[in-house]
Order: C-alpha cells, then structure tokens, then sequence
C-alpha cells in the first residue's frame, strides 16, 4: 500500500508537471495535473495516445466538479448516486483552469470522482485536478497491477501501488449534455443500477470509428497481440482460453484461465485485463473465448472483448 510519504512524493511529482501512475477503483490511470499542458501533453507522448482522445479529468468532490462543469438536475442526480466512484460524466466546461489539451479542444469535459482512497489522498495532496487515461500504451490492454505498467513503460513512470485494481473494469461514460442522457461507454456503473435510480438512459450507440467524441469507443482498444475469437466453442491448434463458470474439460492440455469459476460477472471483470495479459505472454495463436453473459457488468465486458477482438 502507498504510504502517506509515497504520496506526499507523487503529489509533489504531478506539481511539477511530472507523470505518475495511480490506483483507482476502476483500472491504474496515468496521473498528470491536468492544468498544466505541459504535463498533459506527456500523457499523450508517453501512452502514444492520439491528441483527439480527449482524458477524464479526476475531481475529489461533486463540489469541486462543479467548478468546472455545469451540471443538469440529472447529472446531479447521478453524480450524488454515483460519486465518489467508477462514474464518468460528460457536462458542459464551465471552468478556466484545465488544460485544453486535455480536452482534446472541446467545449466539454468528463469529469469523474474515484472512490479509491489513494487516489483521494493524493488528490488532496497535489492540490489539483488530475487528467489520468488507463496507465497502458494506447490501444492496449489496460493496467490492474503495478507490473502491468511495468510492463508496458519500465522504470519510465513512477508508480504509487496498491495492490489489484478491486473493479478492474474502466468507469461508465454519460453524457449529460442533453436532456436525453447518453451511454457512451459501458462500465462499471451498470445500466441496470443506473436505472434503479429511475434515470432513464439512451442505449450505447456505437458511433464511427474516427469519432472524436468518444474515442473510447474506436473499434480496435484494449487489444492484446494475439488475435481474439469471441464466442469460442472448438478448440484450434495454439490457442489459450478465456473461460468462465463451468470449466471445460475438452479444454484441459490448452493454456486456460477462468475468469469467474463461479460465474460470477462481477468477479469475471476484476480479472479480465489481467487475463488478456497473462494469455497474450505465451504467444498463442488466439486468444479464445467462451460466451460470456451480456446483463449487467456483463455488457461493459462484452464491450471491452468485442474491442479487443476487431480488426487492428
Ligand atoms: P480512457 O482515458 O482511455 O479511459 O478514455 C477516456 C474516455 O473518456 C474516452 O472514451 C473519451 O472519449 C471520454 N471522454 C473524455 N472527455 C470527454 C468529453 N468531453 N466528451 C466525450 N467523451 C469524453
Ligand atoms: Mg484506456
């Protein structure tokens, strides 16, 4: 676990305009104070991240959020169901101090409060809002244990640890800049709680893949190497398997991971970029992968697999 002196450096780290890698509920970000272009414009280099994607920017509070975001009575009422936690959302920019950079120019801003506690303090430490993308090379598979950033960036990026991501799965985008609130990216908020709320929500339309508004969403993300076949039920010669509940034992010689053997999909997605990882690293010839359910955060990992598995 990070100490309180391990913060008080990473906080004086981001003052200075430097990266660091912190934890949050969803997945590791790639911190950089997000007032500062100069620091947010490491964020692009380093991750290789195209500067049309424009970064969450991490708030401690739904008050210091709205110094920077007007927010509609429904964005408010999400944000007080929601936040602190794995919640994205999308409002008008209000604010003076964010680096356009990090917006990718535009006249909005995604706004996200995270839940975890070492991001809080070191929120509170630095003193600044802070732009954190997932802390892996862009396109790739995203972070949920310090050696994945190792992984991708070596002694590069200093990282504050903190054991596993506890989601593991990146937070749910709303925009609210409408009447009708938009699903942009499914996470770990799922539709299903959201609508437990009794807030109504437009279905997730996937939208071209140079869209700039939610790059997120283009169609080849967190991919790893080796090809991915969804909805696998026959095995072919090299692949490694992704399974879930009920292990097969036609599968049993091939290289395996289960992500939940109790199917549970809450459980299957704080393992699923660790999994990817962990196959991808014996150079299979695919990465297979049995159905998986699509309800709840089922659809927000389904999301992520389709993405891994499109054409690069
Ligand atoms: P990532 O940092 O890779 O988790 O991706 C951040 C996601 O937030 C991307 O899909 C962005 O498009 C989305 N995002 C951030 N700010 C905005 C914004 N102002 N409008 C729409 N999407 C945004
Ligand atoms: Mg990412």
């Amino acid at each position: 676990m990070s100490t309180p002196a391990a913060i008080a450096h990473a906080a004086h780290l981001l003052r200075q305009g430097q990266l660091v890698a912190m934890p949050t509920e969803t997945v590791y970000g790639l911190a950089a104070d997000a007032t500062n272009t100069t620091a947010v414009a490491r964020i692009y280099a380093t991750k290789g991240r195209p500067a049309f994607n424009p970064l969450i920017i991490h708030v401690p509070s739904y008050q210091a959020a709205t110094e920077l975001g007007a927010f509609s009575p429904a964005a408010q009422q999400l944000a007080e169901a929601f936040w602190p936690g794995p919640l994205t959302l999308v409002v008008p920019y209000i604010g003076t101090t964010i680096s356009p950079l990090a917006r990718a120019g535009l006249a909005t801003v995604g706004l996200r409060v995270p839940a975890h506690p070492v991001a809080q303090e070191l929120l509170a430490a630095c003193g600044c809002p802070l732009a954190a993308p997932s802390a892996n090379r862009s396109g790739q598979v995203s972070a949920t244990l310090p050696a994945h950033i190792e992984a991708d960036f070596g002694t590069e990026v200093p990282i504050l640890p903190a054991g596993p991501s506890p989601v593991g799965i990146e937070s749910t985008i709303i925009s609210t800049l409408n009447t009708t609130l938009t699903l942009l990216r499914p996470g770990a908020i799922t539709p299903e709680a959201i609508a437990a709320r009794g807030l109504t929500l437009a279905p997730h339309t996937p939208l071209s893949p140079t869209s700039p508004l939610a790059p997120g969403q283009l169609a080849s993300h967190y991919a790893p190497r080796a090809p991915v076949r969804l909805n696998a039920t026959q095995h072919e010669a090299g692949n490694a398997w992704l399974t879930f509940g009920t292990h097969n034992p036609a599968l049993a010689s091939a290289p395996s991971i289960n992500l939940s053997p109790t199917a549970d999909i809450t459980e299957a997605a704080s393992n699923l970029f660790a999994a990817l990882r962990e196959l991808d690293s014996r150079n299979p010839t695919a990465i297979a992968v049995v159905p998986l359910p699509t309800h709840g955060l089922g659809l927000a990992v389904a999301d992520r697999l389709t993405r891994a598995a499109a054409p690069r």
